[in-house]
């Protein structure tokens, strides 16, 4: 019996299983035929290895946490696996290992915390090394790798230095010597502010014969709060291993004087509106509404923002200028007080602002403010290289000059200014002219003494009898031999 539709069933049926059957193999016909088309727009077909990098190799690994931080991309199918491991002596140790589910990630920052000890590892040389896969069909893999070392012994220090006696807000001379180790950086750590050393070399031919000799300027916090202030030297090692050495020192307390200011819709009307759109096209956002406003609330929340915001921001430009010390001594002797003028202000007074009877912000004073009439000649507190010389925020028109070895003067409110970055001046030399810009409501300098960014007094630095006692003297009898006192 024929039925007519099985036999078309018969007929048809064999080009159609076959076509079942072949229907999983169109995609390798097409690869086989256009493979380009697949590499290049089937992400799951790409041929290119992912991109890795380490964003450090530290040259040795110490005893404490070391960090490595891994920069992953791939372009594709994304990456599927990384591994990091340590190579030493045979011996393979496991760092790191990290699968991805899909989708896979095309960027992936890696940090690898590790203690080289409780791993077992030896102080000896090391080879760090990176693997990375891609989830392509292909599993494109890269490699990176460095060699570092590790080293367990701690680095030794010694304060030669015996007494400090530091005022708050005052700065100090210390002397270590730094007994072993590959030393990174060294210096004295003050709180939590680290300022650092230098080799006492670099003072003169008469420390030549012994390079382990450092030293460091310090500052005192003016606003610490009475014990414990911990003050210690310390030396750090190319893997990270750390020494302290206590040091011995007394702290003469200095009281803050208290300054209540009232603020005036006049000055307000005059500084707010000029300072404020400043302050905000500097960080990159618009000003909110009324920021440009005259209405008294305005005013206030605009001087709340200079006065904090914009200072701190200053603050940050004058510590990232001051970062480019010299490596020499190129102030000499006592420092003079820039404009001829009195003191109208004192370092460390604390202001408390108030509009309308109610205080709106406060600061802390870091510098001395020197009365002058309108334009008087500002002229350089001593010798050094100007390193900052333009406009900024509540400090108007600057001038930073660094005199070497993380010493530098501020000079700020200048009406003009007559020196540019990279100049070397000498003392006396002119470098501007008072006047009121910035957040000043009348002809002043505003003079800052800068310790690695830190301020700290003026007063000491204009004091012919403390630089001799405590920075002079001190160089000269450590030069001699003697511990310095
Ligand atoms: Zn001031």
């Amino acid at each position: 019996m024929h039925h007519p539709a099985l036999r078309r069933s018969l007929h048809g049926g064999l080009p159609l299983a076959l076509a079942v059957l072949l229907l999983p193999l169109l995609p390798l016909a097409a690869f086989i035929l256009f493979p380009d088309l697949f590499t290049k727009y089937i992400p799951f077909f790409e041929k290119s290895p992912p991109d890795l990098e380490f964003v450090q190799k530290p040259e040795a690994l110490g005893l404490g946490n070391n960090r490595l931080e891994l920069r992953v991309h791939d372009k594709g199918a994304g990456i599927d696996e990384i591994t990091v491991r340590a190579e030493q002596q045979g011996r393979s140790y496991d760092l790191f290992r990290q699968s991805f589910p899909r989708p896979k990630p095309l960027n992936q920052e890696v940090a690898i915390d590790f203690n080289p000890k409780e791993l077992g590892m030896r102080e000896d040389a090391v080879r760090i090394k990176a693997s990375v896969f891609d989830g392509s069909f292909w599993s494109n893999g890269a490699e990176e790798q460095f060699s570092s070392r590790i080293i367990y012994s701690r680095p030794r220090v010694e304060v030669l230095t015996s007494q400090h006696n530091v005022s708050q807000g005052g700065a100090g001379l210390v002397f270590y010597r730094i007994i072993s180790g590959e030393i990174r950086e060294s210096g004295i750590r003050v709180g939590e502010k680290e300022f650092i050393g230098f080799p006492a070399s670099l003072l003169g031919q008469e420390f030549k014969s012994d390079p382990a000799v450092h030293f460091a300027l310090f500052g005192v916090p003016k606003d610490f709060k009475s014990p414990p202030l911990k003050m210690q030297v310390f030396a750090r090692d190319i893997g990270g291993n750390e020494a302290l050495a206590p040091m011995y020192f007394r702290v003469r307390n200095v009281a803050l004087r208290s300054a209540p200011i009232k603020l005036t819709t006049e000055f307000l009307a005059d500084k707010v509106p000029e300072l404020l759109p400043k302050h905000f096209a500097e960080i990159g956002t618009q000003p909110p509404s009324n920021g440009n406003s005259s209405d008294p609330q305005a005013l206030s929340e605009g001087f709340k923002v200079i006065n904090e915001s914009q200072r701190a921001i200053n603050d940050k430009r004058i510590r990232t200028a001051l970062k480019d010390t010299a490596k020499e001594r190129l102030w000499e002797g006592t420092f003079n007080r820039a404009v001829m003028g009195s003191p109208t202000s004192s370092y460390g007074e604390q202001r408390s602002y108030s509009f309308n009877g109610r205080e709106i912000s406060r600061s802390s004073h870091d510098g001395i403010d020197l009365a002058a009439v309108a334009n008087t000649v500002v002229r350089a507190a001593n010798s050094g290289r100007v390193v900052f010389a333009e406009e900024l925020g509540i400090y108007g028109n600057t001038v930073l000059i660094d005199h070497g070895f993380g010493l530098s003067t501020l000079y700020g409110h200048l009406s003009s200014i007559t020196v540019a970055v990279g100049d070397r001046v000498a003392k006396d030399d002119q470098i501007g002219r008072s006047g009121m810009t910035g957040l000043a409501g009348g002809d002043h300098l505003h003079f800052e003494v800068r310790l690695q960014g830190e301020p700290v007094t003026p007063i000491e630095w204009w004091d012919t009898r403390w630089i001799r006692e405590h920075i002079d003297e001190r160089i000269l009898s450590m030069a001699a031999g003697s511990d310095g006192l």
